[in-house]
């Protein structure tokens, strides 16, 4: 398995591992691996015949208060499972190698980056997508995988690669959750035991929304007021927003539609998490 800190010599491998008609795939990664990144690489593994991950805690994507200097950093664990999947090239550049003093070029994918997560932390998805293009560019995959679990993530990406021809093909993969339905989230380490417990509201409340929805409930609002009574059940959680929107635009539809995207963040004590389910 290689492992790169520098542009150029993942430039020039990725060249070379993309030769002779191989597919590569790209899983672009903040560390702290846990099954849900590994359920990407496998899913890469599956349909490419080279993976290349990268780690990599982008600050462009944190706001000023966010929690960019505490985020976990588990580079040599990363690594063990990393091999142990079978990946062949691992990026994980300093924050000085991406972004050089003096870098100022952006990308921002207007619109769709000001809802949802995008409209609690301003600047996140600009963040995103800039440091997505510069991998794009780096490793230039043929199939580049996400996460479902950030579904606003996957819709600017989505128009991104759109709107910019990016000559590769997204992947999205489902939500891996714990095994009492909590997504599984690198920020779940800062929870607490108690906090831990709290957390699993997110997941009910989608439950209760997937149970109203399959009942033949189809009003948006009475979708969000079922699952804001069980946030209500704890009452120490604080709800950042719960919207059902279009997948692809993320704009609030009035009825559920086929393909609706339920999203809810909050915040467990000081960790905001989010999670979501397609009707
Ligand atoms: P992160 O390291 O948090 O930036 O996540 C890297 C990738 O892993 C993103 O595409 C995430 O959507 C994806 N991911 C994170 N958690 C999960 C999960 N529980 N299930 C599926 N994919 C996930």
């Amino acid at each position: 398995m290689l492992i790169f800190k520098t542009i150029a010599e993942t430039q020039s491998a990725c060249a070379q591992l993309r030769g002779e008609g191989r597919i590569l795939g790209l899983v672009p990664t903040m560390g702290a691996l846990h099954e849900g990144h590994l359920s990407l690489v496998r899913a890469a593994r599956a349909v490419c015949d080279v993976v290349a991950v990268s780690i990599f805690v982008n600050p462009t994507q944190f706001g000023p208060t966010e929690d960019f200097s505490k985020y976990p950093r588990t580079f040599e664990d990363d690594c063990a499972l990393l091999k142990q999947e079978g990946v062949d090239l691992i990026f994980a550049p300093t924050v000085d190698e991406m972004y050089p003093a003096g870098a100022s070029t952006f990308v921002l994918v207007e619109g769709v980056s000001d809802r949802l997560d995008g409209a609690s932390r301003p600047g996140h998805f600009r963040g995103v997508t800039t440091v997505v293009s510069k991998l794009f560019h780096i490793t230039k995959p043929h199939k580049a995988f996400f996460g479902q679990k950030d579904a606003a993530q996957v819709a600017v990406l989505r128009k991104m690669v759109r709107d910019l021809n990016f000559p590769l093909q997204l992947v999205v993969c489902p939500i891996v959750r714990e095994s009492d339905g909590l997504a599984l989230n690198s920020r779940n380490r800062y929870l607490s035991p108690e906090e831990r417990q709290k957390a699993l509201v997110l997941h009910r409340a989608l439950e209760k929304v997937k149970d109203a929805g399959a009942g033949g409930e189809t009003s948006a609002q009475k979708l969000v007021a079922a699952a804001r009574d069980v946030f209500a059940e704890e009452p120490s959680v604080r709800v950042d927003y719960i919207a059902v929107v279009d997948p692809d635009t993320l704009e609030e539809v009035p009825d559920v539609r086929s393909g609706a995207l339920v999203a809810v963040a909050a915040f467990v004590g000081t960790t905001r998490l989010i999670d979501n389910i397609v009707l």
